[in-house]
């Protein structure tokens, strides 16, 4: 499942294609990919109107309209948006066209179907579930002062609460597991159990590790449209998840894999504390 830098690598790869457009089409051949309206109203609400901007809100990427609405776009497992020429090839799983003026399309296509498309109007009330996510990795407003007063009399674990998007926004069972590893924090410790230097090390991490891998993710236009979202080039820079059995990258203690919250989980039992 796509976390926060592959969802910014989406949206700086396809932002030049959209950006100043207009839609002259729209066609909706999976109806339930769009939520709380009927796909003839979304279709017809488009038409028409030229692309202002495209941005992002944690995990969803929202395109803004020239009359005040926008587009807010979740990919779920495997949802893909791409801007390709009207005769490149197409995926099979395409659920959405929009064309462009320029001869070009916006396609959305998913595999699992478990991604979603809003559209609302300047004054409509969100329900994306957008409203209810907590600060981005990169809000200067996610200090160490923030976590542990959200945090510091919970007991669930550590990485539970990381992934809780009214928390901070974007991360998932991947980077969850990177930033406990750089912070030596173990990822089934209880949050109330961590000191000041834990939650100040978080502070720091959590943007840290997202701009890492955004940077490391970057693709143009022309490599996303090839890749189709499948391609992950910060993957190598993963150390911990997924290398359960090897040795830490620091120690060379073997690596554990865990189950915490109900989530697969990879630490170092040398370099995570456990503060018990
Ligand atoms: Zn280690």
């Amino acid at each position: 499942m796509p976390e926060l830098p592959e969802i910014e690598t989406m949206r700086r790869a396809i932002r030049p294609g959209v950006m100043g457009r207009r839609i002259t089409a729209v066609e909706v051949r999976q109806p339930k990919v769009v939520a709380d309206l009927d796909a003839t109203e979304f279709a017809n609400r488009l038409l028409g109107r030229t692309f202002t901007d495209l941005t992002r809100r944690g995990k969803a990427i929202v395109a803004w309209m020239d009359d005040g609405q926008r587009m807010v776009m979740r990919m779920g497992m495997t949802g893909c948006v791409v801007v390709a020429p009207h005769d490149h090839p197409e995926d099979r799983h395409t659920h959405i066209v929009i064309s462009l003026d320029d001869g070009d399309e916006l396609r959305f296509s998913d595999m699992r179907r478990f991604g979603r498309f809003w559209l609302f109007r300047a004054d409509d009330e969100d329900t994306s579930g957008i409203r209810n996510l907590g600060p981005e990795p990169d809000d200067p407003a996610l200090t160490a002062e923030y976590l542990e007063e959200r945090l510091g009399g919970c007991r669930r674990a550590i990485k539970t609460c990381l992934l809780d998007q009214s928390v901070v926004t974007g991360i998932g069972n991947i980077y969850s597991d990177e930033i406990l590893f750089e912070c030596g924090i173990d990822p089934s410790c209880q949050a109330y159990r961590l000191d000041r230097a834990d939650w100040e090390k978080l502070a720091d991490e959590i943007p840290r590790c997202m701009r890492f891998f955004v940077e490391n993710n970057e693709m143009s236009p022309d490599e996303w449209l090839e890749s189709m979202g499948r391609e992950y080039r910060n993957t190598p820079y993963i150390r911990i998840y997924g290398h359960s059995g090897e040795p830490c990258p620091v120690c060379g203690t073997t690596l554990v894999r865990k189950v915490v919250g109900g989530r697969s989980s990879v630490s170092c039992p040398m370099c995570q504390r456990e503060h018990r």
